[in-house]
């Protein structure tokens, strides 16, 4: 934990003296115990000797200060504080140095950037949230029929479940938060997408639609309303029969965010983690108020469109730039309308910056799906929330942004 403030007390020629003010962060506890001072990470205070069971009064106390020294005795004292606070002060300001790790997770590769005293210190917390990245997957992928999520679909396979069924922390969290935002968007954000998401896939390796007869059959399985929830037990029940959960588009924007949670709780607040479209900021780098953060562009995907400047929030870009299926000239996203089944047509990419990463992720597919009037109605109902929609009609490049957008917009050109 950081030092928040340093208090310090103490008597010189009689006058108390207060000496409070913010410290650079400490990585490591100073303690320090000198005669009539006792100090540690939170509080450097005088101690009145008097006080103290079993010592004796100062012979010679200052007017007005019982159980003080005589003038010499407190100027003595004083320096030997002055020269304590120095050394705790720079005890703490351990350096920082900035340590990079990348690694393929949940079908895509994860990046994670602290700063940390060490290499050692810096390792310790990748290892630790790369391997809460695969326990996410591990419960969160429909690619993975052992998963948690698949097993829970799979009760749907004979007919919609006839009793709820309780899921872990981490699968009830991410439910729970995509019912909200199917409710809040009109549904047009919807993880029981799942079968439609499955027919894109085949038609993503066949080159074809899915014919008329198999795409109605999928969207019978597709509803949110059908996802019934018991809070006090943490219980699911489906109620469409082959329902099949999809959570691509709100986890990878849940994990970034518990990444970079669980680096502060391992003392490394300084961190970013993330996908290429999902990415969580925690505290800024050190002599920094921001991270900043290149938003892909819709039209050019190898190049940016400008860059975001934030600490302690989210930040996700959803878009067709690169998975999309091409048939006959038409290009369909991997985003899905559900009022459809099929992937979008129209060409639209958006960026979301929310302050924590579920709602970044969620928020960046019903601005795609309902465009930039309807979808950047939601982001100013939403506190902390801002956004930049791109679309292009033909020839027509169009940007659109929410109201506070511009706040977070880095002012030099990428
Ligand atoms: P992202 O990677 O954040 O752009 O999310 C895309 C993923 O979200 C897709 O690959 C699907 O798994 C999922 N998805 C697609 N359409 C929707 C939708 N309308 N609602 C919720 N999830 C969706
Ligand atoms: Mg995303």
């Amino acid at each position: 934990m950081p030092i928040k403030v340093l208090i310090a007390v103490t008597w010189m020629q009689g006058h108390r003296i207060w000496l409070s003010g913010p410290l650079p962060p400490c990585t490591h506890g100073v303690r320090v115990r000198v005669r009539g001072f006792s100090s540690s990470r939170e509080e450097v205070r005088f101690l009145d000797s008097s006080n103290e069971k079993g010592k004796t009064p100062h012979p010679n106390p200052p007017p007005g200060v019982p159980g003080g020294g005589d003038r010499k005795f407190s100027i003595r004292w004083f320096w030997a504080f002055l020269l304590i606070f120095c050394l705790s002060a720079a005890g703490c300001q351990t350096h920082l140095e900035k340590y990079e790790f990348v690694r393929p997770e949940m079908g895509t590769v994860f990046q994670v950037v602290v700063y940390a005293p060490d290499a050692a210190a810096a390792k310790r917390g990748a290892d630790a949230v790369f391997a809460r990245a695969d326990e996410l997957n591990a419960l969160l992928s429909d690619y993975d029929p052992k998963s948690e999520i698949s097993r829970l679909s799979r009760l749907t396979d004979s007919g919609p479940m006839t009793a709820p069924v309780a899921v872990g922390h981490d699968l009830w969290r991410i439910i729970e938060r995509a019912v909200e935002a199917s409710r809040r968007s009109n549904g047009a954000f919807d993880i029981t997408i799942g079968p439609c998401v499955k027919l894109w896939r085949r038609s993503h390796q066949m080159g074809e639609l899915p014919n008329p007869e198999r795409l109605a059959e999928a969207r019978k399985s597709v509803g949110w309303e059908a996802i019934k929830l018991f809070p006090e037990t943490h219980s699911v029940q489906l109620l469409k029969p082959k329902m099949r959960l999809d959570v691509g588009g709100i986890a990878k924007g849940y994990t970034a965010m518990e990444m970079v949670r669980m680096l502060r709780e391992r003392g490394l607040p300084r961190a970013m983690a993330g996908a290429a479209g999902d990415i969580a900021v925690g505290d800024p780098p050190p002599g920094k108020s921001n991270w900043r953060i290149a938003v892909q562009a819709l039209e050019q995907p190898d190049k940016s469109a400008g860059y975001v400047e934030l600490h302690n929030a989210s930040v996700s870009t959803s878009g067709d730039t690169e998975r999309y299926i091409l048939i006959d000239g038409t290009r369909y996203s991997h985003i899905i309308d559900p009022r459809t089944g099929l992937g979008l047509t129209h060409r639209i990419g958006a960026t979301v910056i929310a302050t924590d990463g579920t709602t970044a992720d969620w928020m960046s597919k019903p601005l795609s799906v309902l465009g930039p009037e309807e979808g950047l109605r939601l982001i100013e109902s939403t506190p902390g929330a801002a956004a930049r929609v791109v679309t292009i009609e033909g020839k027509q490049t169009k940007v659109y942004e929410s109201n506070h957008w511009r706040e977070f917009q880095s002012a030099s050109v990428p």
